[in-house]
């Protein structure tokens, strides 16, 4: 079929290895290593090279197993090359080759001016055989100087100055006419192995580099969680990840994971703060009430200290008398004020208990999330653990009983307009109300799980590719018609979803990246609709 032509962001690697990943589900290729290096450098541009390399290493290939069978005093020589070729080390091949060279060179009758290099090296006989020795000459010089051009200058893209320092060796070796010449071009290429691997040495030193300072940021981030299950879990998963050799499909994973992060520690800080702002209201409050009840004494101690003058300064019954009558009359009221104050303060402490506890809910909802919870609290659908356990329960009922299993990986289209049309609120009631539509439409026995954000898996046990993704069909269907209401307004909730069969014994993330680059093809088609992965290969040796 006509592969879609698809824009892609070539300076953005998870655009380009999913683009890779894409082709690859597109062209039915067995996802190994060297596959994916090959659409992978198709893609970002090198065709070519690609092509230009294998050739030249089949020429080189046919050359070796010429000097075998014709020249048997190089067959060592041959042999070497046949492996640096197999091991595509054309350094090695570009030493063998000059080092054949200088021996072919070396022919009895033309041994009077032998290279320098050689004067230690005890001297070998050669049979050239009837084969004319400056045609071989010349079929080497072509081979090595288009060896340099295509294997390697290609290969260097990334450092123009070495890739035209090898073209202009490529140029002298096919000048080398003389030993004299052929030593000076020996004496570049050392010079250039030496300039590649410090070049290559640098390249690595940056990524580590790079790599060090992400793992401690995600440490640090990880500091200031206190003791979040939910988040160190997501956080721990990161580290593992970029702990481990750089690939592109790993920061894929790391970038999804720090997504996440960030997303759910905003959702909690926003929670948080609210309860925060609460707590603060009422501490005022309860502040202002005690200083009322401290002002209100204050005010009944300075009547009581007025009334204890007049009352040291009569002599009077009659006076005293009233004087008494209103200082009990003042202590009711200020006993009954006081009482009331300290209602209040009650009232106020309750609050600001209660604002406690709402904190510490959500902190334990928070922690609830952690992996030891089987499902995501706001969808009611299965959480990461909740999918893993079950997959393995139909994994192992499927290879028992031999009955087809299978998934299908759904990611809502263009949600995050929608949140930002419609706030997040609605963007969490959409998701809700998917997860009801998916739980009515499936039957008893599927299961469906959320992977993260607006991305879910439903588990589709004894059901074969094409039966599956009718179900996946009539789901999306469904979704039209029990449509989704916000504020009495009908929004339309569509999914893009890929669908995979899980081979006998292939483990899960081999099927979920299967169904998942399936989605990806959907998403690429123009969403909203449901792509089949193609069945999978045989396990590939790795
Ligand atoms: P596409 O059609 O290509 O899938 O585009 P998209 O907008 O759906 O995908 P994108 O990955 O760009 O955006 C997903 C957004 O989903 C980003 C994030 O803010 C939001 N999101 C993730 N989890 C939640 C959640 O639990 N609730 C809400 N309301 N939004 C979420
Ligand atoms: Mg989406
Ligand atoms: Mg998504």
């Amino acid at each position: 079929m006509a592969e879609p032509t698809v824009n892609i962001n070539l300076d953005n690697p998870t655009e380009v290895a999913r683009e890779t990943l894409r082709r690859l589900a597109m062209r039915r290729i067995a996802p190994t290593p060297d596959n994916y290096q090959t659409l992978y450098e198709e893609i970002v541009g090198k065709p070519a090279a690609a092509g230009a390399v294998a050739s030249a290493a089949s020429v080189l290939a046919e050359l070796a197993t010429d000097l075998q069978t014709h020249y048997p005093a190089l067959s060592n020589q041959a042999a070497n090359l046949h492996k640096a070729i197999g091991k595509s080390d054309w350094r090695q091949c570009s030493f063998l080759l000059s080092e054949i060279a200088v021996q072919l060179k070396q022919q009895p009758g033309d041994g009077k001016d032998r290279p320098r290099a050689d004067k230690d090296r005890p001297a070998r006989s050669i049979d050239l055989g009837a084969a004319a020795p400056e045609d071989n000459l010349a079929l080497l010089r072509e081979l090595l100087s288009k060896t340099l051009e295509f294997g390697m200058a290609s290969q260097l893209s990334h450092a123009p100055r070495l890739a035209e320092k090898t073209q202009q060796i490529a140029v002298a070796v096919r000048g080398a006419h003389s030993d004299l010449a052929l030593r000076d071009v020996a004496a570049s290429l050392k010079s250039l192995w030496v300039s590649i691997e410090m070049q290559s040495s640098d390249a690595q030193q940056q990524q580590e580099m790079l790599k060090r300072i992400l793992l401690l940021l995600v440490e640090n981030i990880g500091e200031l969680l206190d003791d979040d299950t939910w988040l160190r879990g997501q956080l721990d998963m990161v580290q593992q990840v970029v702990a481990g050799p750089l690939k592109i499909q790993s920061l894929q994973e790391a970038e999804k994971r720090l997504k996440e992060v960030i997303y759910k520690q905003g959702m909690v800080k926003h929670g948080l703060r609210e309860a925060t702002a609460t707590l603060k209201a009422t501490m005022t409050t309860f502040v202002s009430r005690m200083s009322d009840a401290v002002a209100a004494n204050d005010e009944y101690q300075g009547k009581i200290a007025s009334h204890i003058e007049r009352i040291s300064s009569t002599e009077d019954v009659l006076e005293l008398n009233r004087i008494l009558e209103s200082l009990l009359e003042e202590t009711r009221t200020a006993q009954a004020d006081s009482r009331r104050a300290h209602d209040q303060l009650v009232e106020e402490r309750d609050t600001a208990l209660q604002a406690e506890s709402r904190i510490k809910q959500l902190e334990t909802e928070l922690a609830q999330m952690s992996a030891l919870v089987r499902e995501d609290p706001m969808t009611r659908s299965l959480n990461r653990r909740g999918l893993d356990d079950e997959f393995t329960r139909e994994a192992a009922r499927a290879d028992r009983y031999d009955t087809p299993f299978s998934i299908a990986v759904l990611d809502v289209d263009n949600f995050k307009a929608l949140n930002d049309k419609r706030g997040h609120q609605t963007g969490d009631e959409a998701l809700i109300h998917l997860v009801k539509v998916a739980k009515e439409e499936l039957r008893i026995t599927d299961h469906i799980a959320r992977m993260g954000g607006e991305e879910f898996l439903i588990i589709l046990p004894n059901t074969p590719l094409d039966e599956a993704a009718r179900i996946i069909t009539r789901l999306q269907r469904s979704l039209t018609k029990k449509y989704f209401l916000d504020n009495n307004e009908r929004v339309l909730i569509t999914f893009s979803a890929g669908v995979a069969e899980r081979a006998a014994g292939e483990p899960q993330e081999s099927t979920i990246e299967r169904a998942d680059s399936a989605m990806y093809e959907a998403k690429h088609s123009g969403k909203n609709r449901v792509c089949l992965a193609p069945q999978a290969s045989a396990p590939a040796a790795e």
